[in-house]
């Protein structure tokens, strides 16, 4: 497979074409924006340990039976990924309030929900990916009714299927944002998981001391986001001592040529 041209430069990734039309690669890169882009910052190793968590998710996923993007991982950073178009719409989806929730709806930090709320944002960076109801999504053509029933039922399996592989790993899945996109199967249409999951999408907490083990450590400026997001690797089991030490080793690489430049 040959890496063609950039197609697209987003946050956290970048994407390439490939000299198969239908296919495309997805490059982790290690920058981290919050609040809206109004905070930056490069993180060494990030994107590494992102690609690696969100195809171990991706890849259990597929073999529960929810389609998605993923084709396999070709190196540290990149991923061949099916090309799709992205559906304009942000799913959130919350085990347990915290964040923007309990500012906007004066909800106590972390209130155990009764049951997964799904919440829409519309992808715009320029409008601050405002929270938009259904009827929005309808009106304006966002999405359809058919797709976003399909929607709502692929997230309420991802949603059980990641509780119980993350909490067998002593991690709490509190909330977590999710992307879909169109594309074409044998002739018909199909909306597939798109996107990544990982630390950065996610809010994962320690099951035991409610550590926070996600982006939240850059937002909230608690430091240790590597150890944070490797640990979340090895409980998983993604990690084992030597590909970690290879992890690091990128890391220290990239640093030296940073210097050296
Ligand atoms: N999230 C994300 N990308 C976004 C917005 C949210 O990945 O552009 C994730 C975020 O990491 C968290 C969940 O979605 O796991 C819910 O985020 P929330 O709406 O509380 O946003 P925040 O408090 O970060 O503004």
């Amino acid at each position: 497979m040959k890496k063609g041209k950039k197609l697209y430069e987003g946050k956290a990734k970048i994407i390439y074409a490939t000299n198969d039309k239908n296919l495309v690669i997805q490059y982790f890169k290690d920058d981290a924006t919050a609040f809206n882009n109004q905070k930056k910052s490069t993180i060494e190793g990030k994107g590494v340990l992102n690609n690696r968590i969100s195809e171990h998710i991706l890849s259990n996923l597929s073999q529960i039976g929810i389609k998605n993007h993923l084709v396999k991982r070709l190196n540290m950073r990149e991923q061949v990924i099916m090309l799709v178009e992205i559906i304009p719409i942000e799913f959130i989806v919350r085990n347990v309030a915290t964040g923007s929730i309990t500012k906007r709806l004066g909800i106590e930090d972390g209130t155990v929900l009764k049951e997964p709320l799904i919440e829409y944002c519309l992808k715009d960076d320029k409008l601050g990916d405002p929270l938009i109801s259904e009827e929005h999504i309808l009106a304006f053509d966002w999405s359809t009714k058919k797709e976003i029933e399909k929607v709502k039922k692929m997230i309420l399996r991802i949603n059980d299927f990641m509780i119980g592989m993350f909490r067998g790993v002593g991690i709490k899945l509190i909330d977590f944002k999710l992307e879909f996109g169109r594309l074409k199967i044998d002739g018909k249409d199909e909306v597939i998981l798109a996107d990544e999951i990982s630390p950065d999408t996610c809010r994962l907490w320690d099951s035991i001391t409610d550590k926070k083990l996600d982006k939240d450590r850059f937002r909230k400026n608690l430091g240790d986001l590597i150890p944070a997001y490797t640990e979340v690797a090895k409980r998983l089991g993604i990690l084992h001592e030597q590909s970690n030490v290879s992890a690091v080793n990128v890391t220290k690489l990239s640093s030296i040529k940073r210097k050296q430049q």
